[in-house]
């Protein structure tokens, strides 16, 4: 008999295992339909022997020190922060909008304040910010908003920004300073033998056992458990009851190329022309040394393995009834991406994992180790 059943090996599920098996001595099956580990984090040598993400970039980033330090027990890190350039007007210029952003863009040489008033000029007052348009338009203005980011948008979600909830085009911050860097957490790093290595060395424990290539339905009537956590979509763990929640998907385009390097930086986005919405260059995020490089190329989809919740509010009210569904279950829990139907990047799918298992030592005590409170860090 199995303590927990896990239904999806990537952050979510990968964490709660080990938490499980190495903090609460819980025995625990961990299974996933495809045929490895990691779920959209998964990387692999391809085969000129560069390593590349399976289901596009992965750039971890975060404020968070617990999940930096929890993460860090299980990788050695790699210091790596990611820069993007956006082809706009036929040139390369930095997104997030920047001072050289603009100043490359209409050849000026403003400073960083009359860059804010370059902004305030332009920026149209907006009285209640609800959607993707308005947090741009509220800020840089028509213009820049056209060039960087409707386009863009359109292709990546099939929406207009209008239509869109204001939290997706506000993960790209405006800058009036030099700063280029796509993010700006306190820790930002990558796993330095991969992330594929690092949820290896996270499952490696007796307790835990694996099961790939198998839908959680073909065994769950025949393996015996207590109690199930599960990570993928939620509407299809409740039969699509109340109606499909859309998720975007994307198709991914790999090349090898005989260069070093393909392009100047890890991702560049072309936010109007092509079919694509961005290139990324996968030897800058994974710091490898190989006379020639690979990139991916992201074509945006509905269909296909589901990526991203869209986040707009029929969409959220569709997803509170699932939601309601899933919190009346006694013994099953449900987190990540997927399964509570959140934007959420790979270390606020840590966090919310880490919260879970301490919400599970609550609600069974027993689960404890010697009866004893666990603290969350001790290895
Ligand atoms: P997943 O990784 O999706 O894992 C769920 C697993 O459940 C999957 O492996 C799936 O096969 C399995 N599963 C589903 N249904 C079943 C079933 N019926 N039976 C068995 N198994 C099942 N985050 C960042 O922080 N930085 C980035 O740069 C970044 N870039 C991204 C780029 C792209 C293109 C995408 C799509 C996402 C990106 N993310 C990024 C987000 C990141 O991928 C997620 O936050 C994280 O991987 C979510 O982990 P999860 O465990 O919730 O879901
Ligand atoms: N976006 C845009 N232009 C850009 C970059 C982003 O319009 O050059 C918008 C777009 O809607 C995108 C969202 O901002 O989906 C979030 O961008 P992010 O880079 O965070 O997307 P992710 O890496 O999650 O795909």
């Amino acid at each position: 008999m199995f303590d927990y059943l896990i239904v999806g090996a990537g952050f979510a599920g990968s964490v709660l295992a080990e938490r499980l098996a190495s903090k609460a001595g819980k025995k625990v099956l961990i299974i996933d339909q495809r045929n490895h580990i990691g779920g959209n984090a998964y990387d692999y040598y391809n085969k000129e022997g560069i390593l590349i993400h399976k289901y596009g970039p992965h750039i971890f980033h975060t404020n968070s020190r617990e999940v930096f330090d929890y993460l860090g027990q299980f990788t050695p890190w790699r210091p790596y922060e990611h820069r993007v350039l956006a082809s706009v007007d036929g040139q390369l210029v930095p997104i997030p909008i920047n001072q050289n952003t603009i100043n490359k863009l209409y050849g000026l040489n403003l400073s960083s304040q009359e860059v804010e008033t370059f902004f305030n000029s332009r920026a149209e007052n907006i009285a209640r910010v609800q959607t993707s348009e308005d947090v741009v338009v509220n800020k840089v203005g028509r213009e820049l908003y056209e060039k960087f980011f409707r386009g863009y948008t359109r292709k990546m979600w099939d929406l207009d920004p209008s239509e869109l909830d204001a939290s997706v085009t506000a993960r790209v911050p405006t800058r009036t300073n030099k700063d280029d860097r796509y993010f700006t957490d306190t820790y930002q790093a990558m796993p330095l033998y991969g992330y594929s290595r690092m949820f290896q060395n996270m499952l490696a424990h007796p307790n835990i056992k694996i099961m790939l290539n198998t839908d959680y339905k073909e065994i769950i009537d025949v393996i015996p458990y207590k109690y199930m956590i599960y990570t993928g979509p939620v509407d299809s763990y409740f039969n699509y009851c109340y109606g499909k929640l859309p998720y975007r998907s994307i198709e991914f385009k790999f090349e090898t190329v005989d260069d070093e390097f393909f392009q100047p930086t890890g991702t560049v986005n072309y936010p109007n022309d092509q079919a694509y919405t961005r290139i990324t260059d996968f030897k800058y995020l994974t710091g490898q040394k190989h006379h020639k490089t690979s990139i991916v190329y992201e074509y945006p989809k509905a269909e296909g393995d589901p990526y991203y919740p869209v986040p707009r509010p029929e969409n959220a009210e569709l997803y509170k009834k699932y939601q309601q569904l899933a919190n009346a279950m006694t013994n099953t829990y449900f987190v990540g991406r997927l399964a509570t139907y959140k934007y959420y990047n790979m270390d606020q799918v840590v966090a919310q994992s880490l919260t879970l298992f301490k919400k599970l030592m609550q609600n069974h005590p027993e689960t404890q180790l010697n009866g004893h409170k666990i603290p969350l860090l001790q290895s």
